[in-house]
């Protein structure tokens, strides 16, 4: 408590994917984003999962008739109009994803400039007097690649690719890295993969620290330091509407996940992307 990090010159844009299901894309969105704007940065998440798990975890109402980022995609609807402040942490809101966003990825395909439908919202956001001062957007996307993470690409500058300790961890990834680089040479050459966060790591296990040592030998430069271990009160937080930052501050994964959000600001502060 009471920490600060570095906030960085100009507001960063982080997208969190990966294709694969259950890495803990969702819980380090979340976390992250929690723990950032515990150490006083102005965070936006952005929900861009039909299932609203972000959207749950930081207690946002997100029934279906509540306006969300669908809105947004499909209608243009400016997301000043359906942002949420999170209750339980300062400076920190959320663009809730309804379930809404379940036929979006069909209904964007024939609309006009499909890719660049969230770009285009988070640029007029960051630009009105609303979003003006928002440190960092993090946005959420589902276990593909279709439109809506491909949207996330367009609007972003850094991928942050979690990965399970697990041993189907690396399986998928070299076709989620394509995909960055096909989104790099065709919509948005700013795009590259910033930081790689590896998740339930269980100690007690070889397999996890063997996944570790692989995915670090393969991205020394993107891996942050820390790794997230597992505890089940990770899990347990989301059933009452909170990050773990605040449903158990002091809880191995949470200091974890705040070390994690330290090294990111710094990086930022050293002008790495
Ligand atoms: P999806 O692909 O469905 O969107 P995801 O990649 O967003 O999944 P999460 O929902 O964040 O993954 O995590 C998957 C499951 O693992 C959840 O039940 C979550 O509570 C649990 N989990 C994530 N991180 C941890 C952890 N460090 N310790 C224990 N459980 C965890
Ligand atoms: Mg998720």
């Amino acid at each position: 408590a009471g920490r600060t990090f570095p906030r960085p010159a100009h507001t960063r844009v982080l997208t969190v994917a990966n294709q694969k299901g259950g890495v803990g894309k969702t819980t380090t969105t979340v976390n992250l984003a929690a723990a950032l704007a515990q150490a006083g940065a102005t965070v936006l998440v952005i929900d861009l999962d039909p299932q609203g798990n972000a959207s749950t975890a930081l207690g946002i109402d997100h029934h279906a008739e509540i306006p969300s980022v669908y809105d947004a995609l499909v209608d243009g609807t400016p997301l000043a109009d359906v942002v949420q402040a999170c209750p339980d942490v300062e400076g920190l809101s959320c663009v809730p994803a309804t379930i809404d966003l379940a036929g979006a990825e069909i209904e964007l395909v024939s609309l006009v400039a499909r890719e660049t439908r969230l770009a285009k919202a988070i640029s007029a956001y960051l630009a009105s007097p609303e979003g003006a001062g928002v440190d960092y957007v993090l946005i959420d996307c589902p276990p593909s690649l279709g439109l809506l993470t491909i949207n996330a690409f367009v609007a972003a500058r850094e991928v942050f690719i979690p990965i399970q300790c697990e041993y189907y961890a690396l399986e998928g990834l070299s076709q989620l890295l394509r995909s960055v680089e096909m989104i790099r040479s065709h919509l948005n050459p700013e795009l590259a993969v910033s930081t790689i966060l590896l998740t339930m790591h269980d100690g007690r296990t070889r397999l996890s620290s063997q996944v570790a040592d692989e995915v670090r030998e393969h991205f020394p430069e993107q891996t942050l330091r820390t790794t997230i271990p597992r505890s089940v009160r990770v899990s347990e937080a989301p059933s009452f509407g909170e990050t773990v930052m605040t449903y158990d501050p002091l809880n191995s994964a949470a200091l974890a996940y705040l070390e994690a959000a330290a090294q990111i600001a710094e990086r930022g502060a050293q002008g790495s992307r």
